[in-house]
């Protein structure tokens, strides 16, 4: 059995991977994908200290840190389901796997992370990094003194379309609601910027690209069906983050309403041994920084836990 089983290979997971093998314990990484979202991000100019980097490249230089310290990297394996050491025959932690296998460890750090919810119409697969964004802290300089759009009307939505509006040239909201989710004094921040616009009753049909950038969306508008074009460079998608915790649902690790895994300061979870840091938790503001920050915290909360437990 593991010492620490990591479930999640992103920069929260091999942040905490790294953290734990240095206390010369036995570690362990099971993932789907080896680098998570990180995978997916073309350029990254907030990783402080580093100028800028694209995920590929950081990816490999977390796998080759990872490494480093003869962790056991299990990939392309789906977690389904823990078990608390309290409810299992030998005193150790499941980690039932998709596969059918069980992974054992003394204490687990959940970092399966999020995903945005995607807008699902023709062109955003395509023009995903040329133009479609998710991430307005991470990609909204790309788009400076430019025309951008913002697809959501909630608080992320707005607070992106405010963030824009000091970058681009121009930003457009689109609501498919008659009305904006966000908080009143959002709205009335966005109200007040000139080079805001907002569209309600717009359902967004289609990204319009010129097969290397994104060059505009189509939406159509609700109230009289009309289909209408908007010239764009850019595409914020902000219609919510979904954590992957699904797999937890049958565990006793609390969830909130979100389905985001509640943590405490040590990045506990509310079951004994259970650890989880990144995305897939309560902690706001998901940045590659912020789960490799959360990620050393939850090891080093895995280490107390250990050195107050014996092994079973
Ligand atoms: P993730 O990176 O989501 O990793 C989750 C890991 O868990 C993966 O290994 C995945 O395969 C695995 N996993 C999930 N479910 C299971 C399961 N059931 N069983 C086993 N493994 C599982 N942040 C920045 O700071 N700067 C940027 O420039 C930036 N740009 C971004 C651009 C894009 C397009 C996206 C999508 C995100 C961007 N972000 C950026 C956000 C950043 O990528 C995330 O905050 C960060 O990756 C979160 O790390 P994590 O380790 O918590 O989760």
């Amino acid at each position: 059995p593991f010492d620490v089983l990591v479930v999640g290979g992103g920069p929260a997971g091999a942040s905490a991977a790294i953290y734990a093998a240095r206390k010369g314990i036995r570690t362990g990484v099971v993932a789907e994908r080896f680098g998570g979202q990180v995978q997916d991000t073309m350029a990254i100019e907030n990783f402080i200290s580093v100028k800028a980097t694209t995920g590929p490249k950081l990816v490999a230089s977390l796998e080759e840190h990872v490494k480093e310290y003869g962790v056991e990297v299990i990939t392309e394996q789906r977690a389904a389901n823990l078990i608390g050491a309290e409810e299992t025959d030998d005193g150790y932690i499941h980690v039932e796997l998709a596969s059918g296998a069980v992974l054992r460890a003394r204490s687990v750090i959940t970092s399966t992370g999020a995903r945005w919810r995607e807008m699902k119409v023709p062109g955003e697969q395509a023009y995903r990094n040329k133009g479609v964004a998710y991430c307005p802290h991470c990609d909204g300089p790309l788009f400076k003194g430019k025309r951008t759009a913002v697809i959501g009307g909630g608080n992320s939505g707005i607070e992106a379309a405010i963030d824009l509006a000091g970058i681009v040239e121009h930003v457009t909201v689109l609501e498919f609601a008659d009305t904006l989710r966000a908080d009143q004094v959002l709205i009335d921040r966005a109200n007040a910027i000139a080079n805001i616009d907002i569209i309600t009753l717009a359902e967004t049909t289609r990204v319009l690209g010129d097969g290397d950038r994104v060059t505009g969306l189509e939406y159509r508008d609700r109230r009289s069906g009309e289909l209408h074009q908007l010239a764009q460079a850019g595409i914020f998608v902000q219609i919510g983050l979904v954590p992957n915790s699904e797999w937890l649902n049958r565990s006793k690790v609390a969830l909130s309403e979100r389905g985001e895994i509640i943590v405490d300061a040590h990045g506990a979870t509310s079951l004994a041994g259970v650890f989880a840091a990144g995305d897939v938790t309560t902690v706001p503001y998901k940045q590659i920084i912020i789960a490799m920050g959360e990620g050393a915290k939850a090891s080093l909360g895995a280490f107390d836990h250990l050195i107050r437990h014996p092994a079973p």
